[in-house]
């Protein structure tokens, strides 16, 4: 039977997380755009992060989003398959969105595809997107909250390529994406690259791997490597805080990969901005909860 209580307190939990992610940056971010401006020499660039951080702490100080692009609101879950509250989840995230965009309040971002129409509450076909997996055993539900924004997403890209390109191929796409549209999303850039052996594979893994913590590497070594080297040479392109010239470019290259045919070569990307709103909660069917991305934050 149904608990009306609890599907209100997971409906509360949930608007309330989602207000903060669009408020608040995870502590990795944070702390890596300190690491950042700490580490800039010029003068403009020390004026950049600074005003950033100002706008961070008059976000939290006014209870106000971190920049005025809501974004897309995205869900990854991954859901227990013992967890009491499975069937009615979907609808849950709907109404958290709707709630948090009034709490919030979040800007309006939800366009219907044909009608071009603003639903006014971030909800519409297939938003927010939610993407599932199911765990076996378990009875909670780890949450990630993503806020896609417009000029993050503008650098979103993938291709397959001739296997004949190789990593060489992999590279340069990366390469010439981030120089024509890198400028575009806001840097410090957190950048997702997906490798598989068909677009829409690389394409999820490429979002998955924004969702990475900063500091973490791909478990195979060599994958490892060509994320070292990609964050390197990208930082060489100078595109500085905003895209106003600076040592850095990027927070981090995070890489993503599954087995690919062998006449593939696929690749895409995903970009995360300075202002990189995601979170993870953990949930279990009791609505006892945890948050794992931001230290100090009680719903
Ligand atoms: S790219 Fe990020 S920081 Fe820039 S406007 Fe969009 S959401 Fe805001």
């Amino acid at each position: 039977m149904i608990n009306n209580e609890q599907i209100q307190a997971l409906t509360d939990i949930l608007s309330k997380f989602t207000s903060v992610i669009g408020k608040r940056l995870p502590d990795d971010v944070t702390d890596k755009l300190k690491e950042l401006r700490d580490k800039e020499e010029n003068y403009l660039s020390k004026v950049v992060y600074n005003s950033m951080f100002e706008n961070l702490e008059q976000a939290i100080k006014l209870d106000r989003p971190a920049c005025q692009d809501t974004g897309v609101i995205n869900y990854f879950l991954k859901a227990g398959s013992n967890f009491p509250y499975l069937a009615q989840l979907k609808d849950v995230l709907v109404e958290a969105v709707k709630i948090a965009t009034i709490d919030s309040p979040l800007r309006h971002n939800a366009v219907q595809i044909f009608d071009e129409v603003n639903t006014g509450n971030n909800t519409g076909e297939r938003a927010p997107f939610i993407h599932w997996e199911i765990v076996d055993d378990s009875d909670g539900i780890e949450v990630e909250v993503y806020m896609a924004g417009g000029g993050c997403s503008l650098p979103g890209r993938a291709i397959t390529l001739m296997p004949s390109a190789g990593y060489e191929g992999v590279v340069k796409y990366v390469f010439d994406t981030m120089v024509d549209w890198g400028i575009n999303a806001c840097p410090p850039l957190l950048v997702g690259v997906g490798i598989a052996g068909s677009v829409e594979n690389a394409a999820l893994l490429s979002k998955k791997a924004i969702l990475r913590p900063i500091g973490t590497s791909h478990p195979n070594p060599k994958g490892a490597e060509v994320e070292r080297v990609l964050e390197k040479g990208l930082n060489e392109l100078g595109l500085g805080p905003q895209g106003l010239s600076g040592n850095f470019s990027v927070m981090g290259v995070h890489i993503e990969s599954a087995a690919r045919h062998p006449s593939t070569i696929s690749v895409a990307i995903n970009v995360g901005c300075w202002a990189h709103r995601r979170g993870t909660i953990r949930i279990k069917g009791d609505m006892s909860y945890e948050i794992i991305s931001h230290k100090g934050i009680t719903l």
